[in-house]
């Protein structure tokens, strides 16, 4: 099969959360399978400085926004690092050249609809200019969730032939603006309605996606059931009960070369599953050190990567952190993030309050994010919803034992450490009972307990962890059966 990826970010050229490992890292194991695949995404300012290089081509277009508006095009070319993979980026600098993917801590950019309204377009005309017959186009999340819809509208010869399939990385995020944004699109206002582009007289670039996509997915089972629900559904859970039928989740993986402890030149020291105890103490006593923390083994380091946004659950974190530290428990901690200036602010404060005690970056550091990894005993996650989640199967690698929610891909992920857990030897980490500050010190405190008193137990944990396998193999040979099994739907005579 011949198969196009488009999405707004791929590692290594833009990235500010999983979508961007995703689709970094499936094209190549898909291709791997013996596909040919493609990647099409925004010429952001960072595809310029990335490591892999990137080339300008000669090759550009206009796409016609509104009838006074034609913006030009120019196509570039790079590399996926592994894998014959392109990469086709669409060079608009005036879309695109700007200091962040998608806004500033202020906001979104105003013009975020029609940046990825010419996203869609202009990705489908770069399709017929590669000239490749296409098979499947798989759209990733809002930014190109008007790809099938425009697929269906436009019925050029390639597009009736193509399958679609949208992935939904996070059902927060879904592209909503006022129904003036439709003019975007190029197309004629009778497809703005409710089985194509409408929802509830707005625009919706998510909600279009999964209403005229040929297959649906998420990325982990379990979300994919949680969406369609009230409590999960993001006021979709309507139009994704309406799909049920062609619905599926799909554990995303990790790269195991990118992640792996016996190889990641970027720890102090490596390790893998026979010596992590010395391997995880050296690189502990290094961020001990780099961070003022005392350097001592045996006072329990957790740690922390992720976005400083409401669904990671500060609002638990926060309040246990304060306690941990202003009752003077005996443990470290380390967090890396960056995002709601609130939540910048309090870790700042409390960094202020309790130095030597809490170390902080604020920031995006990829290094730090696997040196965190390494050194922690126990990782914390406990969001109020994970439709997948990297960290926790890089922590269950890297032998940090995650204490995490049981949701969305949490759950399906990480298996609780209970009387059962132990005696089958499958337990890798710990639940938290309720969505709460108390439920999650107590979470810890059960995690803390068994590292201190049951070191066996412990160790099981470990390396149960270290032991599994999240690689991207699995979850590549069920996506493409889904391409295959979505295309035969496609083609076959009606
Ligand atoms: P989400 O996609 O919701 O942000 P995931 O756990 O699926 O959460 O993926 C987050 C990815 O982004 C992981 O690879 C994680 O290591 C990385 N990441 C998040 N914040 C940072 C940061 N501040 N510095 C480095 N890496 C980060």
């Amino acid at each position: 099969m011949n198969i196009v990826y488009l999405s707004s970010e791929a590692v290594p050229f833009a990235k500010t959360g999983g979508l961007a490992d995703v689709c970094g890292t499936l094209p190549s194991r898909v291709a791997a399978m013996g596909h040919r695949t493609a990647v099409i995404m925004p010429a952001f300012r960072s595809v310029r400085h990335a490591e892999v290089e990137v080339e300008t081509t000669d090759d550009s277009f206009a796409v016609s926004m509104s009838p006074n508006k034609l913006v030009g095009c120019r196509l570039l070319t790079g590399r996926l690092p592994e894998g014959d993979v392109p990469v086709w980026f669409l060079d608009q600098p005036q879309y695109f050249d700007r200091d962040s993917l998608y806004g500033t801590p202020n906001g979104d950019y105003p013009d975020n609809a029609e940046r990825f309204a010419f996203f869609c377009r202009a990705a489908l005309l770069a399709i017929e200019r590669i000239g490749w017959s296409v098979d499947i186009v798989h759209c990733n999340d809002w930014q190109s969730g008007l790809v099938p819809a425009l697929m269906a509208a436009q019925q050029r010869r390639w597009m009736k032939k193509a399958a679609t399939i949208f992935t939904i990385h996070n059902l927060a995020y879904q592209g909503q603006f006022s129904k003036e944004a439709f003019r975007w699109t190029g197309l004629d206002w009778k497809h703005f309605n409710h089985n194509e582009f409408e929802y509830y007289d707005q625009l919706n670039y998510l909600k279009t996606g999964i209403v005229t996509a040929d297959a649906v997915t998420t990325v982990s089972p379990r979300y994919s059931e949680e969406i369609r629900t009230q409590n999960h559904g993001c006021g979709l859970d309507g139009v994704l009960e309406s799909v049920a039928d062609r619905l599926t989740g799909i554990t995303n993986g990790i790269d195991r070369n990118i992640w792996n402890p016996s190889s990641d030149k970027k720890l102090t020291a490596n390790y893998d599953v026979e010596n992590w105890r010395e391997g995880k103490q050296l690189n502990k006593a290094a961020i001990q050190q780099r961070y003022d923390l005392e350097v001592n083994n045996e006072i329990p380091l957790i740690g922390l990567v992720g976005r400083l946004a409401d669904q990671k659950g500060w609002d638990l974190i926060l309040p246990v952190l304060r306690w941990h530290l202003s009752e003077n428990r005996p443990i470290q901690w380390i967090v890396l993030g960056s995002g709601d200036p609130r939540y910048e602010q309090e870790l700042r404060d409390l960094r202020e309050q309790f130095p030597g005690r809490f170390a902080l970056h604020i920031g995006f550091s990829d290094e730090l994010a696997h040196r965190i990894e390494a050194s922690s005993d126990i990782f914390l996650m406990p969001s109020h919803y994970e439709p997948c989640g990297l960290n926790q199967l890089y922590s269950l690698r890297y032998g940090a034992v995650p204490v995490v929610t049981p949701t969305g891909g949490l759950a399906d992920t990480v298996t609780d450490c209970d009387k059962q857990s132990i005696a089958d030897g499958t337990a890798t980490g710990f639940h938290i009972r309720r969505l709460d500050p108390n439920a999650l010190d107590e979470a810890i405190g059960r995690a803390l307990h068994i590292r201190y008193h049951q070191p066996s137990i412990w160790d099981q944990i470990v390396t149960t962890g270290m032991s599994q396998d999240w690689s991207w193999k699995k979850s590549a040979e069920q996506y493409t059966s889904l391409y295959a099994k979505t295309l035969a739907l496609k083609t076959q005579p009606k």
